[in-house]
């Protein structure tokens, strides 16, 4: 292998050097389908981006992945055209690195860390994560690691988002068996019913989850621990000596106003998966969608808005506008997300609430908001300045169709079955932040249930520290 010597770098040329774009599908194509918008970088692009990195010795890029991913020596293969070494590089720290290049938020993760961005000309990092690892998975296979001997010890997983999976990757390669259970029909947790396909298409977790199964997890799907089987049973004599509590925050916060129950207001996630899964995959009670009406009205100012109003551009609505009471300052999403469903062709307004949703034909379904503008006042528990009302401001909007993405709370249904698992004042499963254990023995807990409405990178740090947790307690550490 030709290798490159980190001190050969003339790190002047290289911050002369140009970044490299990736290629888009044109907006008014990409919003007739669910696909990715991107097919990412080619191998010559990732090679001649990669070329740019300055291999800086203190790296701020992997101290801004949460995963820790080696970025620099990443770089250093790929410009070399060592992909799949590359591919192995970042799987050491990242069970997932194909969604994180994907997903990662540009503007939260390595990538706005590199010291070029300063100058606009920050490395792709994430673009060349995405292209190495599909290169390795379809070119060469990603080999099976290899396991410990047999221990006799039975872990469950409750849940298979992006956490869960991590657990399960990490105690079969120690080598205790794996099951695990979810409440929905097929496994990936939000990775399926959640972020949209023009994100992250399926087909990348639906591989993941046969080379787990290779590896000798075992998935139960369809099952809801503490319904279907309760949660004290799975401590029985011949089954688990340990749980994993990755169960996500997917309970959908309400507003609590008038006519929030009226027909054609959509819970965001319902929303999201009646468009862009098929129907034999939906949860239960999830209906279809395959169109909607001319106007759309998102509510709520995060990452899963800015998804729902570009869904409902994919369905087919000519005006789509999300409604956000603060100010953009102050909107947690993404803006790099909100400048594609700029470009798909929707609006954002700010400063604007709805205060009651009408449904003035009589025919059980909404048909206008009554709205209200804000203005900003002290900052609240956030950080983020709280909106107030401007008393007399109220106007009406016609809509045909509302999403409501207010935000997400815990899903508290497992703790209220069973003693010991204590909560915080959020709902949220309290842990031991070095070992993921719950206050119940032999109970671990990681991801959204634990750190609220996250990121997959922060589920997938999160559960790093139960993995540590649990392997030592079946450890008898
Ligand atoms: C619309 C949307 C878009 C997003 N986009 C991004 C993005 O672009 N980038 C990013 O980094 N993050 C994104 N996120 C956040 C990310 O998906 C989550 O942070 C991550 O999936 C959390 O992982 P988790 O494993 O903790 O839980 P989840 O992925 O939520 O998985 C939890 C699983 O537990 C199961 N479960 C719950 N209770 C039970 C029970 N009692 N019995 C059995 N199973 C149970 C659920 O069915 C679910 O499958 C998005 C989230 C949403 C909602």
């Amino acid at each position: 292998m030709r290798t490159l010597e980190k001190q050969s770098i003339d790190r002047k040329a290289r911050m002369k050097l140009e970044p490299v774009h990736k290629q888009y599908r044109a907006p008014e194509i990409r919003k007739n389908d669910y696909l990715e918008i991107t097919p990412g970088f080619t191998m010559e692009e990732a090679m001649k981006e990669a070329a740019r990195c300055l291999q800086c010795p203190k790296a701020p890029c992997v101290n801004a992945c949460r995963v820790g991913n080696d970025i620099p020596l990443a770089m250093l293969l790929v410009e070399q055209g060592e992909f799949v070494r590359a591919a192995e590089v970042y799987r050491e720290t990242n069970p997932l690195p194909e969604i994180c290049g994907r997903v990662c938020p540009p503007d939260d993760s390595c990538a706005a860390s590199c010291v070029l961005d300063k100058q606009g000309k920050g490395i792709d990092t994430r673009a060349i994560e995405r292209f190495v690892t599909d290169y390795q998975r379809l070119h060469s296979g990603v080999p099976l690691p290899d396991k410990a001997p047999p221990t006799g010890k039975r872990v469950a997983v409750i849940g298979s988002g992006p956490s869960g999976l991590l657990v399960a990757e990490e105690a079969l390669k120690a080598g205790h068996q794996v099951s695990v259970y979810d409440a929905l029909p097929i496994p990936g947790g939000l990775l399926v019913y959640g972020i949209p396909g023009f994100k992250l298409e399926k087909d990348i977790v639906e591989w993941k989850i046969r080379w787990l199964e290779a590896l000798g997890a075992e998935f139960i799907t369809n099952t809801r621990i503490g319904e279907d089987i309760s949660f004290d049973e799975l401590f029985e004599p011949e089954m688990f000596d340990a749980i994993y509590l990755g169960t996500g925050a997917q309970t959908h916060a309400r507003m609590g106003i008038e006519g929030e129950n009226l027909g054609n207001i959509h819970d965001a996630l319902d929303f999201i998966n009646g468009a862009n899964l098929p129907p034999s995959i939906l949860p239960s009670g999830v209906e279809p969608l395959n169109s909607i009406g001319k106007r759309v009205a998102v509510i709520g100012g995060g990452d899963t808005a800015t998804d729902c109003v570009r869904t409902a551009l994919r369905l087919g609505a000519e005006q789509v506008t999300c409604y956000y009471r603060r100010t953009e300052t102050e909107m947690p999403g993404n803006r790099i997300d909100r400048n594609y469903a700029e470009e798909e062709g929707a609006s954002f307004e700010f400063l604007t609430a709805p205060i009651r949703f009408l449904d003035r034909s009589s025919d059980g379904h909404v048909d206008s908001m009554e709205m209200i503008r804000m203005e900003l006042g002290e900052p609240d528990d956030s950080g983020r300045r709280r909106p107030i009302p401007i008393q007399g401001s109220e106007y009406s909007v016609e809509v045909e169709h509302v999403v409501l993405s207010i935000g997400f709370w815990a899903d508290t249904f497992i703790p209220e079955q069973t003693e010991g698992i204590q909560l915080d004042r959020k709902g949220f499963i309290i842990v031991d932040p070095e070992t993921g254990r719950t206050t119940r023995p032999g109970v671990f807990a990681g991801g959204d249930a634990v750190s609220g409405p996250e990121l997959v990178s922060e589920a997938l740090q999160l559960s790093r520290f139960a993995v540590a947790g649990i392997l030592g307690y079946l450890n008898g550490e």
